[in-house]
């Protein structure tokens, strides 16, 4: 059975084009309110709430009168100008209705892909929580071409759940979950509740695409199944034309539910302790070094010196007061202001920067920490 979505701490829900737009009457009012109903509760309830909207280019169709079966890109991108501001203001107003706030994020490809983008993107949304606002996140189709584009809201929904350390994936879709073929195509295709793990005998199960509105169909579903899971994310897939489609989860109707990985690729963190060269080096004092075992995040005020000529998104090394390695990060600020705020107090270091700063020299989710303290291990993932 599906655990009560109101266990989740953070939920990213992904919205396909179909469910939101009719071809002839445009935005489905009435539904939207619905989901926004499911939504406002979750986040009233202390959930971080998410939306990945789809729905730009289908409705700046409509608007427009586009009748064409397929439209060349740059039609695509003028559809997705036009819908894009009626979406993000549909959202705006339903779930003002209920009081929350929401705002908007276009991403392109380069956002979740390279790191120094990705540190600005995670630092917006987490601050959007922060305030509980709900981020409305959308791919910028109006600049993405074809070599820098995500292509499907599945994949970039996926790409946003584990950005985000969110704990479920929800796709809401035309079909109610996976099949072991097309149903559409295939009378014997059977229901598959569960999906412990994405094998290739799964991965044979996703067709083409699901609607001639949405890109996505099941295979990028799959795509998004292994991003999430392999990242510790959990991923429902249900039929969202209901009204109330998450409450609809919670009642048990139909949904396939795939179980995240027990043990999570920390891609990520991989990625950050195999750095062959760090940039540079923070030499940090004790209580800082103690911290940091125990999880936490780099503050400036724990930092003793630095050095190297490093920019914000690269990986230094974390030195204790000895000289020794205790852990690697991809640190927040360029060197020279890296320079200037160390070992001050978050309080005083907008006065010095000119600017609000970010919370943390080197957040613990950027961070590695190399061996425990006094022992000389191999690096190890932190946990966060
Ligand atoms: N970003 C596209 C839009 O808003 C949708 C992509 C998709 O359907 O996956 O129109």
């Amino acid at each position: 059975m599906t655990p009560s979505l109101k266990r989740y701490r953070r939920i990213v829900v992904k919205i396909g084009s179909a469910l939101l737009v009719d071809r002839t009457t445009g935005l489905k009012r009435t539904w939207l309110a619905s989901l926004v109903d499911d939504i406002a509760g979750l986040a009233r309830g202390g959930t971080d709430m998410l939306v990945v909207s789809s729905g730009a280019i289908a409705l700046g169709r409509t608007v427009l009168g586009l009748k064409q079966r397929v439209l060349k890109l740059e039609e695509s991108q003028a559809a997705a100008a036009v819908g894009q501001i009626a979406l993000a203001s549909a959202w705006s107003e339903e779930l003002g209705r209920h009081g929350v706030v929401s705002g908007q994020i276009l991403l392109t490809l380069g956002d979740t892909e390279e790191r120094r983008r990705y540190l600005n993107a995670r630092e917006t949304v987490a601050t959007l929580l922060r305030m509980k606002a709900v981020p409305v996140i959308n791919e910028n189709d109006t600049v993405a071409t074809s070599e820098i584009r995500y292509g499907d809201n599945d994949r970039l929904a996926a790409r946003v759940a584990t950005m985000m350390s969110a704990d479920l994936l929800v796709l809401l879709s035309d079909i109610d979950g996976l099949y072991t073929a097309s149903p559409a195509l295939d009378p014997n295709a059977a229901f598959i509740p569960v999906v412990e793990r994405i094998t290739p005998e799964i991965e044979a199960m996703g067709g083409g695409a699901a609607s001639e509105l949405s890109r996505g169909g099941m295979r990028t579903k799959l795509d998004a199944g292994k991003i999430a899971t392999m990242a510790g994310t959990a991923m429902i897939i249900t039929a969202g034309a209901r009204l109330n489609p998450l409450a609809a989860i919670d009642r048990g109707e139909r949904a396939t539910s795939f179980h995240p990985s027990a043990n999570p690729v920390r891609g990520y963190k991989t990625w950050i302790a195999g750095q062959l060269e760090p940039a540079g080096r923070l030499t940090v004092d004790a209580g800082a070094v103690a911290a940091l075992l125990s999880g936490k995040s780099l503050l400036p005020a724990g930092v003793k010196l630095v050095s190297g000529a490093f920019a914000r998104g690269d990986t230094v090394a974390i030195l204790d007061p000895d000289g020794r390695e205790v852990a690697r990060g991809l640190v927040a600020y360029d060197a020279p202001d890296a320079v200037r705020i160390a070992g001050l107090k978050s309080t005083e270091i907008a006065s010095v920067l000119g600017y609000e700063p970010r919370s943390a020299m080197i957040h613990r989710d950027d961070l590695v920490v190399s061996r425990a303290a006094g022992s000389a291990n191999s690096p190890t993932a932190a946990s966060n």
